[in-house]
């Protein structure tokens, strides 16, 4: 067998309506840039099927986490948890304000962050707390929002892996003040580059919509309620073009496909792991599965014990074709925060860092590859 793997660990699905919606712009009828047919499609899907207040299309889940630092007036000084087992976007909205970065931990059994890690880095100057819903898997939003909404702290749910997934009955990414998704091509729903600031508490939409149209009132002026517009605030681009929201509508369209073929490579893979293992076939060191629910089939990963059993079993997976990766550094250990960070040790962050490993998930994954893929990962 050849040395590169053949089974990528992502691939992105297509429903077939994005080209015709994509032609539909092209025809000329409409308009190309930002806030057209498109977007306003897409937002009403998420407003309707979410419950969420209002929702803004954007170009990247990152630029919708700068939407928010700058809605929240992030400056030098003030104090913004978030976990260290996050995407460097999560952060780095916030320290390019000048924001002070405290990274709290993960969970001991599971990558979202611990509200009593939280707990314990509040401070006067705290201005916002970032929570991840690390693979769709609902953070302890409770706990959260109780003791945020007790000291007047503003949350966020970066919602980026999170479309579809919810937290009892309650939508991810309606919960927290603002949140934020991403269509990246390796997220559920895609369109290769796009993100959506969703705004729950409806004191942020109207300077939202300011930020987001370069920090003009052009929004109040479009809807007839000024007669010119101008700048009134800071801002910036954050509009994508109709051609991506076209894209992402014909497959927002099919989310109920796309959900049900994706859930369905999930439960492969969980089969796969029970089958092998109610026949004895794992070893002491053989990885362990922790989702004990499908969530929302974002993806599938497994934990070892230490980080070189992990690294051997992305070589083994290599040599056999399949592409297995792992996830996130701790961002307090990154090189660019290592020299500022001066909190504590976060050894559960580091655990996950070193140990976890992802699976590959596409609708390309049928029964076979996924068995195959499980038995070279136990090495049976
Ligand atoms: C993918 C991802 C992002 C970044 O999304 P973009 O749309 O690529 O900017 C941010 N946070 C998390 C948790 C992600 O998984």
């Amino acid at each position: 067998m050849s040395n590169s793997p053949q089974i990528p660990f992502n691939k992105a699905y297509l429903t077939g309506k994005e080209a015709l919606y994509i032609q539909d712009v092209l025809s000329g009828e409409e308009r190309l840039s930002g806030n057209g047919k498109y977007a306003k499609a897409c937002q009403s899907f998420f407003e309707q099927r979410y419950g969420i207040k209002k929702a803004l299309m954007t170009t990247s889940c990152t630029h919708a986490l700068e939407m928010c630092a700058l809605l929240l007036d992030i400056e030098k000084g003030d104090e913004v948890i978030i976990p260290s087992y996050t995407f460097v976007s999560t952060a780095n909205a916030f320290a390019l304000r000048g924001a002070k970065i405290r990274f709290a931990d993960s969970l001991s059994d599971h990558p979202n962050v611990d509200p009593k890690s939280i707990h314990s880095l509040i401070t006067p100057k705290t201005k916002a707390i970032v929570v991840v819903h690390y693979a769709g898997y609902p953070c302890d939003m409770n706990a959260i929002m109780e003791m945020a909404n007790e000291q007047e702290i503003c949350v966020i749910e970066d919602a980026a892996q999170a479309i579809e997934g919810n937290y009892k009955g309650k939508a991810l990414g309606s919960i927290g003040h603002l949140a934020t998704f991403s269509f990246h091509e390796t997220k559920n729903i895609q369109c290769g580059e796009g993100g959506l600031l969703a705004i729950n508490d409806a004191e942020f939409i109207e300077r939202a919509e300011v930020i987001w149209e370069k920090g003009t009132n052009r929004s109040a002026f479009l809807e007839g309620k000024v007669d010119h517009y101008e700048w009134v605030d800071l801002g910036s681009s954050y509009l994508p073009s109709e051609l991506n929201t076209a894209f992402l509508y014909g497959q927002l369209e099919e989310i109920d496909n796309i959900q049900l073929k994706r859930k369905e490579v999930w439960n492969v893979y969980k089969r796969a792991f029970e089958q092998f293992s109610d026949e004895s076939l794992k070893s002491d060191n053989s990885p362990i599965l922790i989702q004990e629910e499908i969530s929302n089939a974002h993806m599938f990963y497994v934990l070892f014990e230490d980080k070189e059993s992990r690294d051997r079993a992305i070589v083994r997976l290599k040599s056999k074709g399949f592409q297995a990766v792992f996830h996130y550094q701790s961002l307090h250990r990154s090189l660019y925060f290592k020299t500022k960070y001066e909190g504590e040790e976060l050894q559960f962050a580091d655990y996950f860092s070193d140990c976890l490993l992802r699976l590959p998930f596409h609708h390309e994954m049928n029964e076979d590859l996924v068995f195959q893929c499980v038995e070279s990962l136990l090495e049976i």
